[in-house]
């Protein structure tokens, strides 16, 4: 790059992504962050037991009670909740430094934590992803063979609540065609770095120069 074009940088952007259990959500996002390097996924805190194949730092970072509810009091979380019985939080200072570093961030949560994450931080972008159609969604969830047909069930009728959000959100995806749904996704993410304001913050010195030349 030019000498004369001062690049600054400019904050990364908070992603809220929601679907209903099965929409295809944890999928696309990993895809998205493969392809997008200034992207990063938040891994929440939880009190719950690791299950089998999931690592600690890399699926939950596993704390204990005591631990979680310190973090609560000193206002360590942007968003945190009970599920059933244990504990869940999205941690304040590891979204907020990397949006220091330029990194655009993404929460995989459900609507209520979005709402929440909302009043906090206005700029949060929302993404809504909806699958093509109930019955796929029935047969994702069963595809992916991790829950009882009862726990299918729920989810079945958890997702008619969740889905019932999606206009709460700035942008939706349908996922049918994988890749497709794929493409909208990272689409969302690149046309957001390129806005007038985050434009000028990285290249207002070269802006500066091609006028001035
Ligand atoms: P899934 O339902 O198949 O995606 O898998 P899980 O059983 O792991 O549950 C994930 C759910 O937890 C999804 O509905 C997410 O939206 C929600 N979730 C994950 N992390 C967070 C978080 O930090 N905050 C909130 N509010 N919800 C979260
Ligand atoms: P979520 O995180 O929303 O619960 P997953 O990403 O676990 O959903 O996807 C649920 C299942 O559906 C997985 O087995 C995944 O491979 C499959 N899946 C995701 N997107 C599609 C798609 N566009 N077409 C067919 N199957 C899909
Ligand atoms: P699981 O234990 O199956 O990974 O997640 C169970 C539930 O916990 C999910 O349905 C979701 O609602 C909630 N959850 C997971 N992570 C978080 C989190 O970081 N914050 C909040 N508020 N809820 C979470």
């Amino acid at each position: 790059m030019n000498a004369s074009v001062s690049d600054a940088g400019a904050p990364g952007t908070l992603y809220v992504v929601s679907a209903p259990s099965g929409a295809g959500k944890s999928s696309l996002v990993n895809a998205l962050i493969k392809r997008l390097p200034f992207v990063y996924l938040s891994i929440s805190h939880t009190t719950r037991p690791n299950r089998p194949g999931e690592t600690d730092g890399e699926h939950y970072h596993f704390v204990d009670t005591d631990d979680f509810l310190a973090m609560v009091e000193r206002g360590e979380f942007l968003e945190h909740a009970k599920v059933f019985d244990n504990y869940y939080g999205t941690s304040q200072v590891w979204v907020q430094s990397q949006l220091d570093q330029g990194h655009d961030v993404i929460l995989e949560i459900d609507w209520q934590g979005a709402q929440q994450i909302r009043r906090q931080m206005p700029e949060t972008q929302g993404i809504f992803i909806m699958p093509p159609s109930r019955q796929a969604l029935q047969e994702r969830l069963e595809k992916r063979a991790q829950d009882s047909a009862d726990v299918i069930a729920r989810r079945m009728k958890d997702a008619t609540s969740e889905m019932s959000h999606y206009h709460e959100y700035d942008y939706v995806v349908v996922n049918d065609d994988f890749y497709k749904a794929l493409d909208e996704l990272c689409s969302i993410f690149i046309a957001h770095r390129l806005r007038l304001e985050k434009q000028q913050m990285r290249f207002g010195g070269l802006f500066e120069h091609l006028l001035n030349g």
